[in-house]
């Protein structure tokens, strides 16, 4: 589309753009990523930078904005967060060739990669403690599956998928980036939209089950793919479309994507999004690390580690084998503090080979990277000593990961500085000694003086002139100069065979010789030959690291499960936590449980200690639920949630805050708490609440635990009554579950009396003086009553509305006693709340004549005597 008004570097821009249109395109310009039009629009106001002008297009003045080269990341970074994608246009030749083309002719340029949320590798752009994973979601007919990657990690995984399950996978997974096809509804957008992450829509050929097992079958090249296992069309579509979006993004360069690993549905307890958020497992309902489950229990050391506990955390197991083999490790590293100190000490002092390794797969690593893999895989091999023969068989194959690398270290220990640079273009990160080449090259580069000094002695001891000198100016360069007294000598046989001319001064007559000219353009090119003899080295050692990188990531994820296992083991010596026993009963048997997070915060509070609680939901009966009543604030939802966190952590293998915990396998973990708690989320709160009771009630089996705080409280006191009557009864008798259940509504408590699987539990409170005092104790049977209007008084309530609360308060327990059942109670003694009388003005109780007195009297016109006398007064009148 060209245009006589259009510049050429201009048309090139458009013919760019028209490839990028859903992107910001950074355009190179020298030392400057430039922007035009509506891009520059955008992001001037994004970046908060100024917004210029630069020539006419089609008769207007184009808006530009630029960013420095060197100043990029962080600008990108902001772009993305903003959720912008951008496309980078790099100068694909020196300036100087496309000069030589012609005047007119402009730099060849083309975009190298396109940064989006969910490919991001750099570690300015990646927080290295979380996982940034990209998604793909396929449908092909009747089935559906996900399909995800860590391309800073080369992760790939893959598992069948349901519509129904994909919000609580992508919940568990919090990826960055989703990939639907072109066809996708309108509400799976909506649905990832919701939970946070980008989503992308790529061309329904993309997701083409069949081209995306050749394309899947050359990446790692094989025949087939039957050796990573056996896919579904909706998975290799999944994968297909991962790959194929790899590819655009990073312009070819794939990244190192390991072979896929799939994972079964229901292979971890399931957690639905509403659960996680409730539940804080890896963000606080604030929104940052900061009072999560995670940050309480992170003690790992290393990058890795802290990703793998995140996954853990956040896709417990259910496979008693693996859970068990975890504890296992756990319990050594408990007992075994010495060792567990000496691994923790060596894991913090290895680096994150797999970043570093993803990195260089994709051509933008550097020398710090191959020095990462050189110290991570040495470390390992300590480590794997360190742990040679202890008795846990999950340390024991991890340990068989961390070996085998021995000719890889070495070539890198050989070959790289201590501390290498970053940029492989700065040079200086080859080892003196490696290669006698680059050792010349670079003595030539250092010692240029010390070589042309030499070369001048030999040079007098050849013509015998002691006064010859070697010297250097800009001009000329290197020469030879002699006084004009000596110049004949030179200009004769068989000196002029050796010595050239080159220019007569007044004084000095000077020379040059092949062989100086020869050293001359070695020095100077010295240092450039230097940077391209280590630029080499950097290839070779780079290929030589993606040749090992099968093994170096098995190192790395051995590695991880180290710090892991070390990590809880730490945290359980700490804070005293116990092995859990899990098992496949349905039992629910915690002592002393504490929860993590609270207890946590109350002890940085300095304030009173947490209360520790048991909670037995009893083995042999299923359903088994604890209806818990109690006044707010008395500690219900912390018991709660204490014992869910519990289960969750027991399943991911960690020990547990509590003096001993049985837990019968749990399936499904599900959590709600009644709207009143929830009110960030925009939509009408209770329709949320009972859609997401819906769901549990729809969904939980037997082995499921079920966690349902206060529901039915956003809505009308007797529609909150029945329904969460209703619930409670559908649990018990459909659902059959494990559950606690929290509620206000002490008319409930009946229930235990009616349904087996019931048992009634309240959190114990002290009346003192009409003050409440919370105990936190939780014990068997009902609340006898709710303090609510106690609790009242604690918020600052004021007193008269304390006072007249008690008042209806009373009538409506009267009522009750008087006409028997409390429901009736209750619906006759409705209109009272309307029909009740103002508050009874104070009685005026008549006054003595003291206070009579006393009224008139103002003090501040009194002198002292006045005063005194008003007391002898007063005596008298008593
Ligand atoms: P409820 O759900 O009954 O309204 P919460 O569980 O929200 O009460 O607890 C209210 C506060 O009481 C919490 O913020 C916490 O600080 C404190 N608390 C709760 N449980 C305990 C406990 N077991 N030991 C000490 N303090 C507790």
């Amino acid at each position: 589309m060209s245009d006589d008004n259009v510049t050429p570097m201009m048309a090139q821009y458009l013919e760019i753009k028209a490839q990028y249109a859903d992107a910001i395109l950074f355009y190179r310009m020298g030392d400057f990523y430039e922007m035009f039009f509506d891009d520059a629009v955008a992001a001037a106001e994004a970046l908060d930078i100024a917004l210029t002008k630069r020539g006419f297009h089609l008769g207007e003045a184009i808006p530009m904005c630029g960013v420095p080269v060197v100043a990029a990341e962080g600008h990108l970074l902001s772009l993305i967060r903003k959720g912008f994608r951008v496309a980078i246009a790099e100068q694909m030749e020196d300036p100087a060739e496309a000069k030589k083309r012609g005047s007119k002719s402009v730099v060849r340029r083309d975009v190298v990669r396109l940064v989006t949320p969910g490919t991001l590798t750099e570690d300015s752009l990646l927080e290295a403690r979380r996982h940034n994973f990209l998604c793909a979601y396929a449908e092909v007919r009747e089935d559906s599956a996900l399909a995800w990657t860590d391309i800073s990690t080369g992760e790939l995984r893959v598992m069948p998928c349901p519509r129904a399950r994909l919000s609580p996978e992508l919940a568990r997974l919090a990826p960055r980036e989703v990939l639907v096809s072109e066809n996708a509804a309108g509400d799976l957008r909506a649905l990832i939209e919701d939970l946070g992450a980008a989503v992308t829509t790529m061309a329904r050929a993309a997701y083409d089950s069949t081209g995306a097992e050749k394309r899947l079958c050359a990446l790692w090249q094989v025949g087939t793919l039957d050796a990573f296992g056996s896919f579904e069309r909706a998975e290799l579509a999944a994968m297909g479309a991962l790959v194929e979006y790899l590819d655009l993004t990073q312009r070819g360069k794939l990244p190192l994507l390991r072979a896929p690993q799939r994972e079964a549905l229901g292979g971890a307890m399931q957690i639905d999004a509403a659960t996680r958020r409730n539940l804080e497992i890896t963000a606080a309902l604030s929104g940052g690390r900061a009072g999560s489950l995670l940050e309480a229990v992170d003690r790992t050391v290393t990058a890795g580690g802290a990703r793998l506990l995140e996954r853990r955390l956040s896709s417990p197991s259910r496979d008693l084998g693996q859970i068990r083999a975890r504890h296992d490790a756990v319990e050594l590293l408990l007992d075994q503090a010495t060792l567990r100190e000496d691994l923790r000490e060596a894991l913090r002092r290895v680096p994150d080979m797999d970043r570093a390794l993803s990195r260089l797969a994709l051509d933008r690593g550097g020398p710090r990277d191959l020095a990462a893999i050189r110290n991570g895989l040495s470390q390992a091999a300590l480590i794997a000593d360190q742990i040679a023969g202890v008795g846990s068989d999950l340390l024991a194959s991890a340990a068989q990961g961390l070996r085998g690398n021995d000719d890889l270290i070495s070539l890198l220990e050989q070959s790289l500085v201590d501390e290498p640079p970053l940029l492989a273009r700065d040079g200086g990160f080859i080892a003196g000694g490696f290669d006698p080449e680059l050792d010349d090259t670079r003595r030539l580069r250092d010692e240029g003086r010390g070589v042309i000094a030499g070369m001048q002695a030999d040079y007098i001891e050849r013509t015998g002139i002691q006064s010859l000198k070697i010297k250097h100016n800009n001009v000329l360069g290197y020469f030879i100069e002699t006084t004009a007294t000596h110049a004949d000598k030179m200009l004769a046989p068989p000196l002029n065979e050796m010595f050239i001319h080159r220019q007569t001064t007044a004084n000095q007559v000077r020379f040059t010789t092949v062989e100086l000219s020869a050293l001359e353009t070695r020095i100077l090119n010295a240092g450039n030959h230097a940077l391209e003899i280590e630029k080499r080295h950097f290839a070779t050692l780079r290929a030589a690291v993606l040749a090992a990188a099968g093994p170096v990531g098995l190192a790395a994820a051995g590695l991880a499960e180290i710090d892991v296992s070390a990590s809880f083991a730490d945290l359980a010596a700490a804070e005293d936590w116990v092995r859990p026993q899990v098992d496949a009963s349905h039992a629910f048997t915690v002592i002393s449980g504490r929860h993590a997070v609270v207890e946590r915060a109350l002890r940085r509070q300095g304030g009173a200690a947490f209360v520790a609680n048991d909670c037995a939901l009893t083995e042999d009966r299923t359903p088994a639920i604890w209806l818990l009543t109690g006044p707010n604030m008395a500690g219900k939802s912390t018991f709660l949630r204490q014992n869910a966190l519990i289960a969750l952590l027991a399943q991911a293998g960690a020990f547990v805050p509590a003096r001993a915990a049985h837990i019968g396998l749990v399936s499904q973990l599900f959590s709600r708490v009644g709207a009143a708690d929830d009110l960030a989320r925009g939509r009408s709160t209770f329709m949320v609440e009972m859609v997401e009771t819906a769901a549990i009630l729809n969904q939980a089996d037997d082995r499921a635990l079920v966690i349902l705080d206060e529901i039915g409280r956003g809505t009308a006191t007797y529609d909150g009554l029945s329904i969460a009557w209703a619930t409670l009864e559908h649990l018990h008798d459909v659902n059959r579950c494990r559950a606690l259940f929290a509620t206000h509504y002490h008319e409930m408590t009946a229930l235990a009396g009616e349904l087996t699987g019931v048992e009634n539990a309240t959190v114990a409170v002290k009346e003192w003086e009409g003050e409440v005092i919370f105990l936190h104790e939780v014990r068997r049977g009902a609340a006898d009553r709710s303090y609510g209007v106690q609790v009242a008084r604690l918020a600052g309530l004021p007193p008269a509305v304390i006072d007249r609360a008690k008042v209806v308060l009373e009538a409506l327990e009267a009522g009750e006693r008087a006409g028997g059942g409390k429901q009736k109670a209750l619906i006759d003694d409705l209109p009272l709340f309307r029909a009740a009388p103002p508050p009874a003005p104070a009685v005026v109780k008549k006054e003595s004549p003291i206070e009579a007195r006393l009224r008139e009297v103002q003090p501040d016109d009194l002198t002292p005597m006045e005063a005194l006398k008003l007391i002898y007064e007063m005596k008298q009148a008593l």
